[in-house]
């Protein structure tokens, strides 16, 4: 900031010479001479002296303006809650009666000497001293930078790297390769509709935005890989409904030469290995994780994502389950027709093609969901490699078997090139968040979320774009603006 009257000493001005000092450092610091800046949290003053909790993004620190400094003194004074300002002085032990033993940070203040402020803040549109609960979520995914200042979020914000961060270092231990795939691809079939991104260069044709990264994944298998890994963004342009977001993120995972059941045990270890460490205070129903097949779920507790919660109002108790051996296909009674209860490229548990396109109601798959307290949180299966039976999935599906080979061509090349039997699971990062954060919605786990009908409230997202661009798209709207 270039305006002098803004701070103490000229030689300032968003300039550093001393190294800033993080407010929890500073306990290392008694005595001497430091810099420290961040948002002001608060101002108290007590007869004559001024006190400014500064806020940085590992806590609080105490600072003290005295009159004895005049000049500092009346710029201080100027301070309101957010500005953003660093502030030089020295690390002094505060009297015995003003410890505070709640703040990492109570035993100690800063006795200023310099002060410059480099921005100054608006009132905030609502309070972010609080968990936030209480205010109206238009308001709060609107200012979302600012509702992220606040402890709660940050915090969630925190751990979901650190859960993200185990989760690459378990399974880089293990042997899997972190692979990316791309943005920009062609629709895979995995139940919902595909966002698309129509092609400047190719007139009329467009990509599809990855529902997941099923198809690329196989293809690494082909490939080799044999364990790859991806903490992946899975794009699906759902309907509205409260809990669901059009972008989720899935810990992506693909195996080569592997059982169900080592699938099945990895997921386990990596869940237990994260809660373990990051969530110890947490009680896990059963482990090993009970394997039930959906026929019994379905029995017994009329649905494929039981509860098995012994105390549902314990909210430290984290039941996971698998559930087994799902029905390959599902009758859709709107569209009269049979759909992939998982999606097309799950192994039937038959590979007797008659069987499969006699009576598809009766074939099971090797296809299993992973559930916590009743919320489903993954799902995965072994895959098929026999491109018979690839194929009469798919006409029962009601695809023609040339038009199949046409949209799948890569995979019946590929397959013909030496495939090695594989499977794989894709948990979804933002839900097991919730639940292990004790948050109702996933949108709290979420930096950015969208609406329930896929509005970005802060950038105002979808919007409208010029006739130019259209024009250069190739692409006419019905929809008047
Ligand atoms: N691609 C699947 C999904 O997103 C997961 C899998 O089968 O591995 O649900």
């Amino acid at each position: 900031m270039q305006n002098p009257r803004t701070r103490t000493k000229p030689r300032y001005g968003g300039i550093y010479i001393m190294k800033r000092i993080l407010n929890i450092e500073t306990v290392k610091y008694s005595g001497k001479e430091i810099e420290v800046a961040g948002w002001v949290n608060s101002i108290r003053s007590h007869g004559n002296i001024l006190f400014v909790d500064l806020r940085d993004r590992s806590g609080l620190l105490q600072i003290i303006f005295t009159p004895k400094e005049e000049s500092l003194y009346k710029l201080a004074q100027k301070l309101r809650p957010e500005w953003v300002i660093r502030v030089k002085g020295k690390i002094g032990r505060r009297p015995s009666g003003m410890v505070n033993p709640k703040v990492a940070t109570g035993g100690i203040e800063l006795q200023s000497t310099d002060l410059e402020i480099f921005s100054q803040a608006k009132t905030l549109p609502f309070p972010i001293d609080t968990p936030g609960y209480e205010i109206s979520e238009e308001k709060r995914l609107k200012y979302r930078y600012l509702d992220l200042r606040r402890e709660r979020m940050s915090k969630n914000l925190k751990v979901r790297h650190k859960v993200m961060q185990l989760m690459r270092d378990f399974l880089t231990e293990e042997g899997f390769v972190e692979i990316e795939t791309p943005i920009l691809t062609k629709s895979t079939p995995e139940g919902a509709r595909d966002f698309l991104v129509p092609s400047r260069l190719q007139p009329g044709k467009f990509y599809a935005l990855p529902q997941s990264p099923q198809q690329y994944k196989q293809m690494l298998q082909v490939a080799g890989i044999e364990k790859y890994f991806q903490i992946a963004r899975a794009l699906r342009d759902e309907d509205p409904r409260a809990d669901r977001q059009a972008e989720h993120t899935q810990l992506d995972i693909e195996m080569s030469f592997v059982s169900q059941e080592e699938i099945l045990d990895l997921t386990e270890r990596l869940y237990l290995n994260v809660v373990r460490k990051l969530f110890p205070q947490k009680r896990i129903t059963k482990i090993p994780f009970p394997r039930i097949t959906y026929k019994k779920a379905m029995e017994k507790y009329g649905t494929d994502k039981p509860d098995l919660r012994r105390n549902k109002k314990d909210s430290d108790e984290l039941a996971f389950v698998f559930i087994t051996d799902f029905p390959m296909f599902e009758w859709k009674k709107g569209d009269k027709k049979w759909g992939a209860m998982h999606h097309p490229f799950t192994l039937p548990q038959t590979d007797d093609i008659k069987k499969i396109k006699a009576d598809p109601g009766k074939i099971l798959a090797f296809q299993y969901d992973f559930v916590l307290n009743g919320y489903e949180i993954g799902g995965g299966s072994l895959r098929t490699t026999n491109l018979d039976v690839f194929t009469a999935v798919f006409e029962v599906l009601g695809h023609k078997k040339q038009e199949l080979k046409k949209q799948f061509r890569h995979y019946f090349e590929a397959f013909s090139y030496g495939v090695p039997p594989h499977g794989g699971i894709a948990p979804g990062i933002d839900r097991f968040l919730a639940v292990a954060l004790k948050e109702a919605n996933i949108r709290e786990v979420i930096a950015f979320p969208k609406t329930g009908d896929n509005r970005d409230l802060m950038l105002d997202v979808p919007s409208d774009i010029t006739d130019e661009q259209l024009k250069e798209l190739h692409i006419k709207t019905t929809k008047k603006k």
